[in-house]
């Protein structure tokens, strides 16, 4: 049979590519190749149920194993794709093993950040796989002792919610930012998270670097910081970022910067190369943009199958992003813009707020919200209308944003 697409990577980008191109009703063969062993699998949950026990790993999964026979998805687990023959139409697996494509989709997503420093003791986990999930729930079960994460990122401060939960647990977050969720939130909403996280226990040390870690017998007993204290740690959770999984590309010659290079179609400079989903770099009004969210992931790998199937549909996304942590959802839809205005609807004493972000035109660009699912929903339609309600209505709560639509 002629060759179709192959797709390097099966998570949430490749799985929903593989099944937008079969929804759209394309026929040729689609192989799914994938370096994990596990049936895809949700990863959101990896820091939050998962790790609470109150996700099951069969809940875990995208699709059930029959989705895959029932269409005909060719899913290769265990395998890694080790090279890309452009000239051959050809990806060379580590095995030595060749697939021929048609079209090639990378979707190779992003791996944690490694440690700048050789000192790496037992005991100091990244989380990113099911299997990290896994070593780190372990290891929780194993000891009682205090928790030190490095990072006030998302995934970082989901991980100090999880393990605070049951308040016997000593658990600390080391920033090296002044504040938390400094790439990810405005300063308003890493405020309100700040001071929810202290009273609930976690300790957060921002604008601290660690230059080390104490070990005895090769296992991490604590970690030391740029302040010259030394915490007592029995787990240490890396959290200080992703890097894209680019090499491939790289190595075949398709440009890279912080990310594979893509236009609006989601193509790379080689037409019959796309990537989507986090390892991939986009332009959004003339700035680079990497997004690591699921929306992007499902959104590009729709945008991929439809120009796969000759529809030609462009990507134009109102970025969205969920984290629960200690009883409170937040949500936010758009982009925070580097400079404007801030305008808070409701109170942040009552745990349910929002902040609208304007940029210096007074044109809103983001809506993130504490406990207010209804109206980060709103948000998403209000922004990709293109539509700003005055400051005013913004900061009104019985103004109905519906009127706008
Ligand atoms: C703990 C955690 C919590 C998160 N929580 C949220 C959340 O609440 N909301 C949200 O929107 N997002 C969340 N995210 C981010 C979200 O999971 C990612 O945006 C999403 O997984 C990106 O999907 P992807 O398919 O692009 O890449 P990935 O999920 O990174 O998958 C890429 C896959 O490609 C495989 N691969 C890479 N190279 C090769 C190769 N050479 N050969 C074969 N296979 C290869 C990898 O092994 C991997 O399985 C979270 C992430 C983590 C880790």
């Amino acid at each position: 049979m002629a060759p179709g697409t192959v797709i390097i990577g099966a998570s949430h980008a490749g799985i929903q590519c593989a099944a937008t191109l079969r929804s759209k009703g394309y026929e040729a063969p689609i192989t799914v190749i994938s370096a994990e062993t596990q049936l895809p699998y949700h990863r959101p949950p990896l820091s939050k149920g998962y790790m609470t026990g109150e996700t099951s790993p069969e809940n875990l999964a995208l699709r059930s194993a029959d989705f895959y026979t029932t269409e005909r998805i060719d899913l290769r687990l265990g395998k890694k794709a080790a090279r890309i023959l452009r000239d051959k139409h050809q990806v060379v697996l580590s095995t030595g093993e060749k697939v021929d494509y048609k079209t090639l989709v990378l979707a190779t997503g992003t791996r944690p950040r490694p440690w700048p420093g050789n000192d790496m003791p037992h005991g100091i986990h990244t989380l990113r796989t099911f299997n990290d999930a896994q070593s780190l729930r372990t290891r929780i079960a194993e000891t009682s002792g205090p928790v030190v994460i490095i990072g006030g990122g998302y995934v970082g401060l989901e991980l100090a919610a999880t393990f605070r939960k049951d308040k016997q647990r000593d658990v600390t977050v080391i920033e090296a930012a002044p504040r938390i969720l400094a790439r990810a939130a405005s300063s308003h909403l890493s405020n309100v998270l700040h001071h929810h996280h202290l009273s609930a226990g976690v300790q957060i040390h921002t604008g601290t670097g660690v230059t080390g870690f104490e070990s005895h017998r090769g296992t991490v007993t604590g970690v030391r910081l740029t302040n010259g204290t030394v915490l007592d740690a029995a787990i240490v959770v890396m959290g200080i970022g992703v890097i894209p999984n680019q090499d491939l590309a790289e190595e075949a010659g398709l440009p890279c910067s912080n990310g594979i290079e893509v236009n609006a179609y989601c193509q790379t400079t080689d037409p019959d190369i796309f990537a989507i989903g986090d390892c991939s770099v986009f332009l959004m009004n003339g700035a680079a943009l990497r997004l690591e969210c699921v929306q992007n992931a499902h959104d590009q790998a729709r945008v991929a199958a439809s120009v796969i199937t000759g529809e030609h549909q462009s990507y134009h996304p109102v970025p969205w992003f969920w984290s629960d942590q200690l009883g409170l959802k937040l949500q936010t839809a758009g982009l925070i813009p580097h400079s404007g205005t801030c305008v808070l609807r409701g109170n942040t004493e009552e745990g349910r707020c929002a902040f609208f972000h304007f940029d210096t035109l007074s044109t809103l660009t983001a809506i993130e919200t504490v406990n207010q699912p209804a109206l980060h929903m709103l948000a998403r339609k209000i922004l990709a209308a293109n539509v700003s309600p005055t400051h005013e209505q913004a900061a009104d709560p019985l103004f109905n944003l519906k009127h706008l639509l």
